[in-house]
């Protein structure tokens, strides 16, 4: 492909050809999960049909290509990411899994009593519940990073948070309910002064933009394969390879171990010992496939578009009176939540819905987030690399519509 030509992307994902109320589907729920290209659904397909074995432990033709085919999408992972090794990318059910993981593996062993783990108030409920449910457990401190009134990180708060008891900093590079990019790698910096870790969700950073976890410097990182045009039920956690060490096997059985006998078990290094039993292996491999999908693209490619096309919607909401946007940070990827003035959000929902435009109502499992602007929920139209200009536009009229019935 020459330029980044959208009616050829378009032509990839044949959900976009599908008609909801008599109209051409408009998908811009695109941080709620992403559109599925040919490529990746004849992946998976592909898989069932040629490959299809349990991996590692039997001897025969299936069995190799099965196991090549699993290994083969640990390595693209690792390349996205730019993680030095494959020893460093553990396959997941998701995004939540993974920080569910590190919290129940590495968080157990390294937070006690009085140490502080710190979040921001702008995180997603996965990136909250499970440190509140380990403090709990532990009696650690959960400490929570304020934002200002765009949504954007407060730095100098955040760096007087830290000391020497913050065991963890856990922090989102992208708000799903606001679409703020967080100056993720200063934190990064910041916390490990202190000698804590980081943990970076990527679950709406890493459609949107390029991913190194080298330049980052991060510890822990972690996505959620639907939500980069990959299958449903496959995520990834990637460890540095200390902080992995440092972590203990959090679900016992097959596949994680050296060896058992009654009296003792041996468990495998990372990452065989964070997948215990069968996992999702062709969805891992449908997710290899939505990475070499958007590896040709062109993470800078697609960035750059969607980042022109996020200019021009939020500039077009701007003009709709009544039309409060919520998360006006400057470094801002996908997402523009709002609330419309005489409509209830599940309202503009549904007007929406009725001419084939799909976007979230609701609070997109950030509470707190919209809390923090006065509101319980918001509309939240979000863009990936297959939506263009036309999907802006029909957006708009049927907000100006709202408003001129309203009016
Ligand atoms: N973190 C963020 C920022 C998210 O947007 C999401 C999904 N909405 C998650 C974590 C959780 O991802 P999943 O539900 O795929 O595990």
């Amino acid at each position: 492909r020459k330029q980044f030509d959208i009616d050829s992307i378009r032509r990839d994902f044949p959900i976009l050809q599908e008609r909801v109320n008599g109209k051409p589907l408009i998908w811009l729920d695109n941080a709620a999960t992403t559109q599925k290209p040919q490529s990746v659904i004849d992946r998976i397909s592909y898989f069932y049909q040629h490959e299809n074995s349990n991996i590692h432990r039997a001897a025969h033709e299936l069995a190799a290509r099965a196991t090549d085919a699993y290994e083969g999408a640990r390595s693209k992972v690792a390349r996205f990411l730019n993680a030095p090794s494959t020893n460093e990318v553990v396959f997941v059910r998701g995004a939540t899994e993974a920080i569910n993981l590190v919290a129940k593996s590495w968080g157990r062993r390294h937070i006690g009593k009085d140490d502080e783990i710190v979040i921001s108030w702008i995180e997603h409920h996965a990136n909250i519940v499970p440190w509140q449910m380990l403090a709990a457990e532990t009696g650690a401190r959960l400490r929570v990073a304020p934002v200002d009134n765009d949504g954007q990180i407060l730095l100098d708060e955040f760096e007087k948070l830290l000391n020497p008891k913050t065991r963890l900093v856990s922090i989102t590079q992208v708000s799903n309910a606001l679409g703020t990019i967080t100056p993720t790698r200063q934190m990064v910096q910041m916390a490990h002064r202190y000698g804590a870790r980081v943990l970076v969700d990527g679950a709406q950073s890493v459609s949107h933009m390029a991913t190194d976890v080298q330049a980052l410097d991060c510890d822990f990182f972690v996505f959620s394969g639907h939500k980069v045009f990959g299958p449903t039920g496959i995520g990834v956690l990637y460890g540095k390879p200390d902080a992995l060490a440092d972590s203990p096997p959090w679900q016992g059985g097959g596949n994680m171990i050296v060896d058992v006998t009654f009296e003792k078990t041996i468990y495998h290094a990372p990452p065989a010992r964070f997948e215990a039993g069968t996992g999702n292996i062709a969805d891992a491999v449908g997710l290899g496939a939505a990475i070499d999908y958007v590896e040709s693209l062109g993470m800078e490619n697609i960035a750059r578009h969607e980042h022109d096309l996020l200019i021009y919607a939020t500039n077009l909401l701007k003009t709709i009176p009544g039309l409060r946007l919520i998360g006006t940070a400057k470094e801002k990827a996908s997402v523009m939540s709002f609330v419309l003035e005489g409509y209830k959000t599940e309202e503009v929902g549904a007007a929406l819905n009725k001419e084939g435009i799909a976007v979230r109502s609701g609070h997109h499992c950030a509470q707190p987030a919209l809390r923090r602007f006065g509101v319980e929920t918001s509309v939240r139209p979000s863009l990936a690399l297959y939506n263009n200009y036309d999907d802006v536009d029909a957006l708009i009229a049927v907000l100006r519509k709202l408003k001129s019935n309203n009016a």
